[in-house]
C-alpha cells in the first residue's frame, strides 16, 4: 500500500513539473508582432519574406517575417541563435 501511495506522489510531481514548464512555453510564446514593413528574410529557413507578411516576431526592435508558424515558434524558443550580429 505504501509503494502505491509512493508511485501516486511520482506521479502527482512529475505532472506538476510538466505543467510549470508548460506554463513557462506559454509566457514565451506571448510575442510581439508587427507587419513588415519591407522585404526581408526568415531567419530561420533563410526563405524571402514579403513586405505585409504578418507572421512576424518583434525582437530587440526589429521586425522578423517568418514563411510559417513552425519557422515563428522555432525562432521564438532561441531568438539569439538565429539573428546575425
Ligand atoms: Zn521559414
Amino acid at each position: 500500500m505504501k509503494k502505491l501511495g509512493l508511485t501516486l506522489l511520482i506521479v502527482f510531481a512529475c505532472a506538476q513539473i510538466l505543467s510549470a514548464n508548460h506554463y513557462t512555453e506559454l509566457k514565451q510564446t506571448k510575442v510581439v508582432t508587427d507587419t513588415l514593413k519591407a522585404d526581408g528574410i526568415d531567419p530561420v529557413c533563410t526563405m524571402k519574406i514579403k513586405a505585409g507578411n504578418t507572421k512576424t516576431v518583434v525582437f530587440n526592435k526589429v521586425t522578423y517575417g517568418f514563411c510559417s508558424e513552425s519557422c515563428k515558434k522555432t525562432f521564438v524558443a532561441d531568438p539569439k541563435k538565429y539573428i546575425k550580429k
